[in-house]
């Protein structure tokens, strides 16, 4: 897509800071680093967001993904790492081409999650996992 900042990077008409890159994957550093090593693990096709992954497609970018968090680990040695994913405005997402956060995490850094807990009862739990199990193609 002409007008994507990350096809224009995965194009190599933008410089970025990258640190790994295969034939479906290119991770490079987030231009707005939360903390040192904050890395993005992209996609190389122009897909929006986690549902526009095939298997294959996610597997190489998962398989990137922990391969990118292991050597951020080695090279930052934070005592965390948050592993973030959005899909969609209201999840937070700005730009969409499917993307994951790799992001090392110190005590105190200011990386919020606001994670309003419901606790549903059971019967609404088992409800829920029905309509999923049903919705699931394969
Ligand atoms: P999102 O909010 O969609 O989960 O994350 C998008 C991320 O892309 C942001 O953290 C932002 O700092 C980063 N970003 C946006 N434009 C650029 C860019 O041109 N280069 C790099 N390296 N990162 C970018
Ligand atoms: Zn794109």
């Amino acid at each position: 897509m002409t007008d994507c900042v990350f096809c224009k990077i995965v194009a190599g008409a933008i410089p970025a800071s990258v640190v790994y890159e295969d034939e479906s994957v290119v991770a490079f550093m987030d231009i707005g680093a939360v903390n040192p090593g904050h890395t993005l693990v992209v996609a190389k096709p122009h897909v929006a967001d986690v549902f526009g992954l095939d298997d294959a497609l996610a597997a190489r970018v998962f398989q990137a993904t922990a391969r990118v968090a292991r050597a951020v680990q080695a090279a930052f040695s934070p005592p965390g790492m948050s592993v973030y994913q959005a899909n969609g405005a209201p999840a937070g997402q700005t730009v969409m081409h499917f993307h994951v956060h790799v992001v090392p995490r110190w005590p105190g850094d200011g990386m919020d999650l606001v994670w309003p807990v419901k606790n549903p009862p059971r019967e609404e739990l088992a409800a829920n996992a029905a309509k999923i199990r049903a919705a699931l193609t394969h």
